[in-house]
């Protein structure tokens, strides 16, 4: 370990941030370490928001780690801060109270922010995002039976959402704005098998069409002139990076903040991790949103914060429950040649894709978390497999791997 390294601030402390601070206790590493996050809560991952917290029995928030294993590993936490400015120079960044704190090394795991709707339908009591627990607790209060919510976004979020409410018997009206449901990750198949699964369930989808005014008498008004019900509005259109506090060192880009396949910035010690990170991915960069992503890039850049140089590559792999679908994807899962394993008019198949060399690049997996388990090996691997043999259900899955 490099000994040079005494003081490592981390600033963000969703996922990614704690996961490193822990994983460097755990590598050895004995200096001070520093974490500083915007929310007042102990650190928590955030799949349960969308899931767990929104169900009847709201269970009590589960944080990663207690305030105690904070004290016990030495870690200062700091929480309901903000970093405001960074300076490269000195090494030192500067808290929200005034407070300026020194660092050897730098981690950047600030994360995203859901993207906002225009100014005119800007209502913070009608209109909702879902990003922290603070967030879930107020949708939950909002999802009463009978009450009508109207969800801006067809993508994990929405989707979730619609089946939260449903189950709690509110009157769903989802408007996406493309011609499909998670059209930026899944296959055109399982756009279809959502679309059907979510009417079945008495949701209100309207494609290409966007929210344009928030009525007095409990409506919405669409870009087509039609009106919807929307008590209250639920927003799930993507998300921005939180670069603030750091824009101004040239280490950002359009995604969020630039990194190497180590994590590390353009400036040697300043690293970044989690969402916010865009890292090398196919042939550009990119955030890579996944809870998967914010767990394996973190644990593998404490080896790069403390001196090492192991570079991180991983297909992206991420999961989604809405009601009785279990939804998985790995890799690229809408480009190359389509095989699909299974009825994709039922409750379960994969939709496989393959490059010209028939080698996996992507799977989706709907209600087949057997197939994905399989899917993931290959798409790391690279696995060349028979197209007719993936195809048979009467086969097991690895018989088609050449
Ligand atoms: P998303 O990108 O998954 O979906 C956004 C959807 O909104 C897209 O379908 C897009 O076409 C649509 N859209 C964009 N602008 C619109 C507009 N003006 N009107 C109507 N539709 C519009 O983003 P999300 O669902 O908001 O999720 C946000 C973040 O939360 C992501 O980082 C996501 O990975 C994460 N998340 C992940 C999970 C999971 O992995 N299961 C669950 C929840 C949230």
């Amino acid at each position: 370990m490099d000994q040079g390294i005494n003081r490592i601030v981390i600033v963000g402390a969703g996922q990614a941030g704690t996961t490193v601070a822990f994983g460097l206790r755990k590598a050895g590493f004995h200096g001070d370490i520093t974490v500083v996050g915007e929310e007042a809560h102990l650190p928590y991952e955030r799949p349960q928001l969308s899931k767990e917290m929104l169900q009847q029995e709201r269970p009590a928030l589960r944080p990663m780690k207690a305030h105690a294993d904070y004290e016990g590993q030495k870690i200062q936490l700091n929480l309901g801060r903000r970093v405001v400015d960074t300076d490269a120079n000195e090494r030192r960044v500067l808290l929200d109270d005034g407070r300026a704190i020194d660092f050897d090394r730098l981690v950047i795991a600030t994360g995203v922010k859901p993207r906002q709707l225009p100014d005119s339908l800007h209502d913070p009591v009608r209109v909702r995002y879902l990003r922290t627990v603070d967030d879930a607790d107020h949708l939950r209060a909002d999802l009463e039976a009978g009450k009508s919510i109207a969800i801006v976004g067809g993508g994990v979020i929405g989707l979730e959402v619609a089946m939260a409410a449903r189950a709690m018997g509110c009157t769903v009206t989802l408007i996406e704005a493309a011609d499909r449901l998670m059209s930026r990750s899944v296959d055109e198949v399982v756009s279809r098998y959502l679309d059907q699964a979510h009417r079945a369930n008495g949701v209100d989808i309207r494609y290409g069409v966007q929210a344009i005014d928030l009525l007095s008498d409990g409506t919405l008004k669409l870009s087509d002139g039609s009106i919807v019900p929307a008590e209250s509005v639920l927003v799930g259109i993507g998300v921005t990076p939180n670069v603030g506090g750091f824009a101004h060192l040239g280490i950002t880009d359009a995604a969020g903040v630039r990194v190497d396949p180590c994590g590390q910035t353009a400036i040697a010690g300043i690293f970044a991790t989690g969402d916010i990170a865009s890292q090398p991915h196919g042939t550009g960069f990119g955030r890579v949103e996944t809870w998967a992503n914010a767990q394996d890039h973190a644990i593998n850049l404490v080896r790069n914060v403390l001196g090492e140089s192991a570079p991180y590559e991983s297909p992206v792999w991420f999961w989604s429950d809405q009601g009785h679908i279990n939804l998985q994807v790995v890799g690229n899962a809408t480009q190359g040649t389509r095989v699909i394993r299974g009825d994709e008019h039922g409750d379960s198949f994969s939709v496989f894709r393959l490059d010209e060399q028939n080698r996996v690049t992507g799977c989706t997996s709907v209600n087949a978390p057997k197939d994905m388990a399989v899917a993931r090996r290959w798409v790391k691997l690279g696995t060349q497999v028979d197209m007719n043999r993936l195809a048979d259900t009467a086969a097991p899955l690895r018989n088609s791997a050449l």
